[in-house]
């Protein structure tokens, strides 16, 4: 059974008990064009630990779990190449076609959620995590809360070192003010 197999499911066939996963997805899986801008050979990624699950509920179906993994990522204050964390919750009801019981209706209004429907019952898994990848995506990054970023003077990264631009400044202003004339 390929990799792409495992997540390729008919809805139809899904034994009563479900499925579980507790997998790692390598990243050229879940890689598809929208990755175009991502080095998926980067060292900093890892594989995503996906655990969850497939529950046969009958007319509904109910994908639940959590992932996680490291994508290679910039940071946004001192340009550092970091291995940034990333992880989600899954949960999507999923049903075959357009056609609720109405028990079942009344069950999926008091969760509140809509399922997603689909007509010939193909569920891509590899699919809805990618979709969930892109969902947490965060345009900017820290490679951690306590960075200092770059001096905005000099350039110098002030995690890695310091300057005395910041000094500078403060002298040149009290140097200004000593040379102002004060008229009484
Ligand atoms: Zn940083
Ligand atoms: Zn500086």
């Amino acid at each position: 059974m390929s990799q792409r197999d495992k997540f390729s499911l008919i809805l139809q066939e899904l034994a009563k008990s479900g499925r579980q996963w507790d997998v790692c997805i390598p990243v050229s899986e879940l890689a598809d064009e929208s990755f175009a801008d991502l080095d998926a050979h980067s060292p900093l990624f890892t594989d995503m630990l996906w655990q969850g699950s497939l529950e046969n509920h009958g007319e509904h179906f109910v994908l639940k779990g959590v992932w996680r993994m490291k994508v290679p990522r910039s940071c946004g204050r001192c340009n550092v190449e970091f291995a940034h964390d990333m992880s989600g919750d899954v949960d999507v009801i999923c049903a075959l076609g357009q056609s609720k019981s109405e028990e079942e209706q009344a069950e999926l209004q008091l969760t509140g959620e809509e399922p997603e429907c689909l007509a010939d019952g193909k569920l891509d898994v590899l699919e809805v995590l990618r979709e969930h990848f892109w969902l947490a995506w965060q345009p900017l990054v820290v490679c951690s809360q306590s960075c200092k970023g770059l001096c905005l003077q000099c350039g110098i990264d002030l995690n890695q070192g310091s300057c005395d631009c910041h000094k500078r400044v403060k002298d040149n202003a009290f140097a200004a003010l000593k040379g102002f004339k004060f008229d009484a």
